[in-house]
């Protein structure tokens, strides 16, 4: 059985690109060490673990994300079983149908460098690496459970979006998806805390600090005014109405709005949806099942205008950061 320590080190040894991504202290951003299973900063004495599954711990005991499933071994077990292959199949889904055509839409091709900001399940890292990407991921909840499953996982860290592990300017292409309007809330919930746009700011600018200069960062999530919300439901039926003028979910104009307070951005566009989308529980349901192909299809030929309006449920917005 190989060692977590010499699987890294035989990592550290792969032929390299060019513009090779490696991990700095995500406090001052200075390189790092391997020093007895620890990744050690020579200038802030920063020591950060290496964990049995073989990712990089930067966040520590201190720092943690209260997904309701942890809350019993049981729910544990359960979501496991149940939810996460769920979860793996959409994250896998928008990967290869939305993603990848991206890229290279883009112009990034494989050995391009990618980071996927909170990426849970990190299904969609493993993917983007076996396409030939040098893809990393981050996260900090509860589903690292399932890290120790892939094969990509020397590229995993447990971090902090607001403390990233990575030098200015690491890669080509950043996603963080559906995860900007959970920064600045109370817990779990759809409720703000008073500071919630600087948070938001502070997570924005932290992840375009990271994007190469002319790079991308691609952003998603439910539209703030559309009133309809399907994903964020609590438990509390099979939908949410909410105000358009509510301060939880975003709309394009709010993306534009906070990536151009961080002063690193050259423009904030929304783009089509289709292929977003793994429609994983409409799918199993039979009367609904066969419009999805249309569906699908028709979230790929609405004039632009319609993605940044009320009428479209969701927003994905792409933000290039500004050439030198
Ligand atoms: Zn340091």
């Amino acid at each position: 059985m190989i060692s977590v320590a010499t699987e890294y080190r035989r990592a550290g040894r792969e032929p390299r690109a060019p513009d090779s991504v490696c991990y700095v202290c995500p406090r001052c951003h200075d390189t790092l060490a391997l020093e007895h299973g620890e990744l050690v900063c020579a200038a802030c004495a920063g020591r950060y673990r290496l964990a049995d599954a073989a990712y990089v711990d930067f966040a520590g005991p201190g720092l943690d994300f209260d997904d309701w499933w942890m809350q019993t071994p049981e729910l544990q077990a359960q979501w496991l079983a149940t939810k996460a292959p769920r979860e793996e199949e959409f994250q896998l889904g928008g990967a290869q149908r939305y993603t990848l055509p991206l890229l290279r839409r883009l112009g990034l091709a494989p050995g391009a460098t990618v980071l996927s900001a909170a990426c849970g399940l990190a299904a969609d890292v493993q993917y983007f690496n076996d396409q030939g990407y040098n893809a990393w991921g981050i996260d900090l909840g509860s589903r690292i459970l399932r890290w120790s499953e892939r094969r990509c996982r020397v590229r995993l860290s447990r971090a902090d979006l607001f403390a990233l592990p990575f030098a200015e300017a690491s890669f080509d292409y950043v996603q963080c998806l559906n995860v900007i309007e959970h920064i600045g809330t109370v817990g779990d919930t759809t409720t703000v805390t008073e500071d919630y746009e600087a948070q938001r700011i502070a997570a924005i600018g932290s992840l375009l600090r990271v994007v190469k200069p002319g790079g991308y960062l691609l952003l998603s999530g439910v539209n703030r005014t559309f009133p309809i919300d399907f994903f964020h439901l609590q438990h509390s039926g099979p939908l949410r109405l909410h105000s358009p003028w509510e301060q939880f979910s975003l709309n394009c104009h709010d993306y534009q709005k906070l990536a151009d307070a961080t002063g690193y951005a050259e423009w904030t566009r929304p783009l089509p949806l289709r292929g977003f989308f793994s429609w994983t529980h409409l799918r199993r349901r039979p009367l609904v099942r066969p419009i999805l192909p249309l569906a699908n299809w028709a979230l790929g030929c609405m004039p632009d205008a319609f993605y940044g309006s009320p009428l479209s449920f969701f927003s994905v917005v792409l933000i290039r950061r500004k050439a030198i």
